[in-house]
């Protein structure tokens, strides 16, 4: 019978949680169409490859597809379509999911390009049917809009947002305290040198002092008004002071300021700190998307007239680099204070 696959993302073995999020929605998928939900592991190890079928095996999944291949071993985004793209001809899903994540977006790209069918991302919704076009909800705009939309096309492909659901497995009460292994059945594909043109060939570790940005619970972010990258120092100051982390918008990364891991947004990552201070930042909406889950926003910016100033909950009107060594010092004395 046709199935409904679920991409499922991993690296070198370690399960990407949106994965779940993703099973969870395409098991609804699953069984609307009265289908079966099956998994589909590309790359890794046997081990790596048994472990994280049997991790899937609460969510519903039937069963999994193990696409292995010498040349699948690391991320390689055609090579791992290609693998997709080919055991979908075997296979004949009704449907291939993945994850909304930049991996999942870019697999899902290229499986539509090899298939020559559309693929619709970032969808919170599915409301699937057997015979004809599916209606979907979609994220667009960062997040800041949502879409309906018709997609057509067989098999169908999409992606669905991050949160869009929580992850939950099935009730399943007929093996409920027994022990099963998930099918997992080995899949190889026929790759070429061509379709390894992009692959990982070398991983640096991020080097990151200090809270992960997106826990922080103080973020300060820093624009085109902070100047270079020598002028980020006050920032790092001042966040290390409230025991925050540093992010910017795409301006630092695109000058070189900072690195594309600090950049926050749309294109960047999605913040949610109990303090936001944003200095010398405009508040375009790509930028303002990711830091929708702020609790407080402090903005710091010489034009009063500054979109930023409409989100924020705070804001001063001047010279960052008048002001943040202002509040730095203030915050010094504060807690020489608390200290004595
Ligand atoms: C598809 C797409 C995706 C994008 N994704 C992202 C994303 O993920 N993240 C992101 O940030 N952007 C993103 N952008 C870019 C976004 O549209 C804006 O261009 C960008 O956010 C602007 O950055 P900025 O606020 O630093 O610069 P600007 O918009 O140039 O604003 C600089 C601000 O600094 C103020 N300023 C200047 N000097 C000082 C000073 N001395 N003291 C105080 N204030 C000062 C100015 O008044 C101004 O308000 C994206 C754009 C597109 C098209």
């Amino acid at each position: 019978m046709s199935a409904v696959l679920g991409l499922v993302e991993h690296d070198q073995g370690k399960l990407n949680e949106a994965s779940l999020e993703m099973l969870t929605l395409a098991r609804g998928v699953a069984q609307a169409l009265n289908a079966p939900l099956e998994a589909v592991i590309i790359g890794a190890e046997e081990a790596q490859a048994r472990a994280l079928a049997d991790a899937l095996r609460p969510y519903g999944v039937a069963k999994a597809y193990w696409v292995r291949h010498e040349a699948l071993r690391d991320y390689a985004p055609l090579a791992w379509a290609k693998g997709v793209a080919q055991l979908v001809q075997q296979r004949q899903p009704k449907a291939v999911l993945a994850a909304g994540t930049d991996r999942g977006h870019e697999l899902i790209a290229h499986v539509g390009a090899q298939l020559g069918v559309v693929a619709a991302t970032n969808c919170v919704e599915v409301r699937a049917q057997a015979n004809g076009p599916w209606a979907l909800t979609r994220l667009r705009w960062g997040g800041s809009l949502l879409e309906d939309a018709e997609l057509k096309g067989e098999p169908k492909l999409l992606t669905v947002a991050p949160h869009a659901v929580a992850a939950e497995p099935a009730p399943s009460p007929a093996t409920e305290g027994v022990e099963l292994e998930l099918e997992l059945e080995a899949f190889t594909p026929e790759l070429s040198d061509s379709d390894l043109v992009v692959r990982v060939v070398e991983r640096v570790q991020a080097e990151r002092k200090g809270v992960p940005l997106t826990e922080a619970k103080v973020v300060v972010g820093g624009g085109r008004g902070v100047g270079s990258a020598e002028g980020f120092k006050m920032l790092e100051e001042l966040a290390a002071l409230l025991g925050g982390a540093v992010g910017c918008s795409r301006v630092a990364t695109n000058n070189g300021w900072r690195p594309h891991t600090d950049q926050i947004g749309q294109t960047g990552v999605q913040i949610a700190p109990d303090l936001y201070i944003a200095c010398g930042i405009s508040g375009a909406i790509q930028h303002m998307v990711g830091v929708k889950g702020a609790k407080r926003i402090l903005a710091i910016n010489k034009d009063p007239e500054a979109p930023i100033f409409q989100r924020a909950d705070y804001g001063v009107i001047g010279d960052l680099h008048e002001i943040v060594p202002k509040l730095i010092e203030e915050i010094k004395k504060i807690k020489a204070g608390q200290a004595g």
